[in-house]
């Protein structure tokens, strides 16, 4: 947070930059307000859930409290991947719960990214998704036995070729031709989208629904029934918690979800000779099959988007919009596309940008809502929220309403995880934990062999 009411929002990534919308803040809380439902941030979550709330029920008063813009946040930055992946395994979620009800989270984060389609579509939003679905790419041994694990995997949930499939060289090749290729899994469960296209238009089709979406009103605390705010308070029987890696912002809130970046450098539009020799026909996603997460997109005007973690995390949980920028990551990250791609090894990178996702002590995305206080929540989706904000809105009108429906019966409704630890354990953890799986992907790049490191620190990344 921290960015002065004067910046121009265009300037904050590509999305922003090329979402045709002038990001011309709405007016802020203009004193004390009643509603029945508060939403405090507008982002995915925020909006979606004010979103299903006004379809469900037009009469409902529902306010939104956002601290700058609408989008502002992960919503606006992110990579554009609307896909099926829920941050937490299969195993974790039936330990919880069972095997038919993991199961059950798998298939509606799969519906999701159809919803996702639809509701655009619905809404008149033209947010440019194409669903050709995510390669991931295996470009070492180690990388290779993580794909066919993964798949062997699938199988032993009850997972088929329709959902998750192993491509060999060559027809990991014919999608995406990143070099050094010993194959790739492939799922159709995704869609590219321009999120700044998604977020912004979401936030107009909630305002023509009658919702009040105050603009530039950080909110200081949340209490059962009301949000205070630097402009005043908004008493309502429910009250939404939907700020994700900015949860530190809010009083007593410090330790819920740690504010991790993620950064993400964009090419300018390469032309068809490239495009032929890349491949990317249908837009697919793609990644590999390394430690530390990488993602990218072909974007509907043709360039590379691409990001990846890598960036510290800064202690206390501070935020900041120079945590956005760091060179030293966006200089790796134009490395490792280059080693990928060295067709692009002289296209201009345009724009360079990052945010903050928020993620919980046990790596769990949660959605809930306590009747007794009137207090609901959503996030710590730990870098897969694009999909999993629009089931989390969902579940969280089906909750605020009452209703009990296959949604509200989720394995993740109603989870709360432990705090995080109090610093300095926590810079420690995280760091350790970040930087060990960066290690650990260049011993197997040198060596071929799996690292051991990466089993070492993963219960601090994982
Ligand atoms: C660089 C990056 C790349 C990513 N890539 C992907 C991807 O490709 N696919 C995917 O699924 N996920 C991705 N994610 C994660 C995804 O973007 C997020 O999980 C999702 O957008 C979270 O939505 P949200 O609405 O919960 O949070 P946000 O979009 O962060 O919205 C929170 C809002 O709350 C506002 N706010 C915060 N504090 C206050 C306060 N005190 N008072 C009022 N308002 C407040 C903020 O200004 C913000 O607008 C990425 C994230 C980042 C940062």
């Amino acid at each position: 947070m921290g960015c002065p009411l004067s910046q121009d929002f265009r300037t904050l990534s590509l999305w922003h930059e090329t979402t045709p919308d002038a990001w011309t803040p709405r007016p802020a809380l203009p004193g004390d307000r009643e509603a029945d439902v508060a939403i405090v941030g507008a982002g995915f979550t925020g909006l979606w859930t004010a979103l299903y709330l006004a379809r469900a029920d037009p009469s409902l008063r529902i306010a939104v409290l956002e601290a700058e813009t609408a989008g502002f946040g992960a919503s606006g930055r992110n990579g554009g991947w609307c896909s099926a992946l829920f941050p937490s395994s299969l195993e974790s979620l039936a330990k919880r719960s069972s095997r038919a009800d993991a199961l059950a989270l798998h298939a509606a984060m799969r519906h999701s990214v159809d919803e996702v389609m639809e509701a655009a579509a619905a809404e008149g939003i033209d947010a440019h998704i194409a669903k050709g679905g995510t390669v991931s790419l295996a470009r070492t041994d180690p990388q290779l036995a993580r794909a066919r694990s993964e798949v062997d995997h699938a199988r032993r949930w009850g997972r088929g070729e329709d959902e998750l499939r192993l491509l060999d060289a060559h027809e990991a090749s014919a999608v995406l031709a990143g070099t050094h290729l010993r194959g790739a899994t492939y799922t159709p469960d995704c869609a590219a989208i321009h999120p700044g296209r998604l977020v912004r238009g979401l936030a107009d089709a909630v305002v023509r629904r009658g919702v009040a979406l105050y603009e530039q009103t950080p909110a200081t605390a949340i209490t059962p029934g009301q949000v205070t705010t630097q402009h005043g308070i908004v008493r309502a029987e429910r009250v939404i918690r939907a700020t994700e890696g900015y949860t530190r912002t809010l009083d007593g809130q410090r330790r819920r979800l740690v504010p991790v970046y993620s950064l993400i450098i964009a090419t300018e539009p390469l032309s068809d000779e490239v495009w032929e020799q890349i491949g990317l026909r249908r837009r697919e996603t793609f990644s590999d099959h390394r430690h530390l997460i990488i993602y990218g997109q072909r974007t509907a005007d043709d360039r590379l988007v691409f990001g990846g973690r890598g960036a510290p995390y800064h202690f206390g949980s501070r935020i900041r919009d120079s945590y956005d920028r760091v060179p030293r990551v966006f200089e790796d990250l134009h490395e490792t596309l280059v080693d990928l791609f060295p067709v692009v090894k002289d296209a201009a990178i345009t724009h360079r940008w990052g945010g903050a996702l928020g993620i919980s002590r046990d790596w769990t995305a949660s959605v809930g809502h306590d009747r007794a206080t009137g207090l609901g929540w959503a996030g710590g989706y730990v870098g897969d929220g694009v999909t999993t904000t629009n089931l989390a809105g969902r579940t969280l009108a089906d909750l605020v309403l009452g209703h009990d429906t296959e949604l509200t019966r989720l394995p993740w409704v109603g989870h709360r995880s432990r705090s995080w630890e109090p610093e300095p354990l926590r810079w420690l953890g995280i760091n350790a934990g970040l930087r060990g799986m960066t290690w650990a992907d260049h011993e197997e790049e040198r060596t071929g062999r799996q690292s051991v490191l990466a089993k070492v620190v993963s219960p601090f990344v994982h």
